[in-house]
């Protein structure tokens, strides 16, 4: 573990924000990723703190940078198969699931309101349009913008997913690439950059934003997705809200720390838009709150030697403590479940300096 100053100004002084207690139980939900083979440097205590002069929110101490390669170049994926407390009395499901596997949908609507959001800022024939999407998994997204006209490529840092998209989608040559932005040339600039869920995730989104500059141009639009803490679910459940997770999110922002984050490196933000889930209503978010309770209430109880237990007896049909033991570990254990007007897009382009 490391402890870092604020990324955004540089101050030392922090508050505490939040301390989470990894243990036994819950190191599968806070880790998400079944990277890290010693498990003792994941339990413990984790915080996450806000700076005192700037109000950016971060994990600190945070995984070192070798830890954090461990993570995310790895031949496993990253990435967890949630299931809700019926999957704990449904003696059919196998008792560890093989959660490596990403479903890919072939959906061309499943990221549509990406590309709605693009030509909102982007009027442009996409034909005519140079597109690099940083963090691009198996690059199904990538796939979809070259589907939709874009001349399109994608970077990733894990060999396995860049493997897997290749094979998954017949990307041939440079389009799927395993690299970092720093490790480009110069040569190559791009008209729109997309980061989806990948500004939370790094050390410094000070260095990425400036490493940017290497493959874009006065006019390029960047397009940042990431959840924010101004947010109605974050304000509903703090440290139980399903971003806070110190070993995955590094950095928590708000609109105004985006805001004051890009203006330090040089872009200024030209839009903020929610993502689709701006389509999901309150009855959406209720069912969601009461899955999440739910869950969280059978964590509780077979994470500890509860009495309650025998209650259930009946319905766990022959699944026994160790089976059950298990399981648990792949029951998402949150209060709330799900994404609800909590990620942002934000869209960002250089300062011009005429
Ligand atoms: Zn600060």
């Amino acid at each position: 573990m490391v402890h870092v100053k604020c990324d955004l100004c540089g101050g030392e002084v922090h508050k505490m924000k939040y301390t989470i207690d990894i243990g036994e139980n819950n190191l599968r939900y806070y880790r998400y990723v079944r990277n890290i083979p010693q498990k003792e440097k994941m339990t413990g205590e984790h915080h996450i703190v806000q700076c005192s002069n700037c109000d950016l929110m971060f994990t600190n101490p945070r995984f070192s940078t070798e830890e954090l390669k461990m993570v995310y170049s790895s031949q496993k994926i990253i990435g967890g198969n949630w299931k809700d407390f019926r999957y704990l009395f449904n003696p059919k499901l196998p008792d560890e699931l093989q959660g490596l596997k990403r479903k890919t949908s072939n959906d061309p609507r499943l990221y549509q309101w990406r590309f709605d959001i693009i030509s909102k800022y982007c009027p442009k024939d996409s034909r005519q349009l140079k597109l690099i999407d940083i963090g691009c998994g198996n690059g199904q997204f990538v796939n979809d913008a070259l589907n939709n006209g874009f001349d399109a490529v994608g970077i990733d840092l894990s060999p396995d997913r860049i493997e897997q998209g290749k094979e998954l989608y017949g990307l041939e040559g440079d389009t799927l690439r395993c690299m970092n932005v720093d490790d480009f040339s110069g040569n190559e600039k791009y008209d729109i950059v997309v980061m989806w869920d990948v500004i939370e995730h790094v050390e410094s989104p000070t260095a990425i934003l400036k490493s940017l500059k290497k493959i874009i141009h006065e006019k390029t639009l960047v397009f940042a997705l990431t959840m924010s803490i101004d947010s109605i679910t974050y304000k509903l459940f703090r440290k139980h809200w399903n971003y806070i997770n110190p070993s995955q999110h590094l950095h928590y922002f708000s609109h105004a720390t985006m805001k004051k984050m890009l203006e330090k490196n040089s872009f200024k933000l030209v839009g903020i838009e929610m993502d689709d889930s701006k389509k999901k209503n309150i009855i959406h978010l209720t069912a969601r709150i009461l899955l999440g309770q739910v869950n969280e209430f059978f964590f509780r109880i077979y994470s500890r030697k509860s009495i309650l237990r025998i209650l259930f007896r009946p319905f766990q049909r022959g699944i026994s403590n160790e089976r059950m033991k298990k399981r648990l570990e792949n029951l998402y254990p949150g209060q709330y479940v799900g994404r609800y007007h909590d990620n942002f897009v934000f869209v960002a382009k250089l300062i011009d300096f005429d």
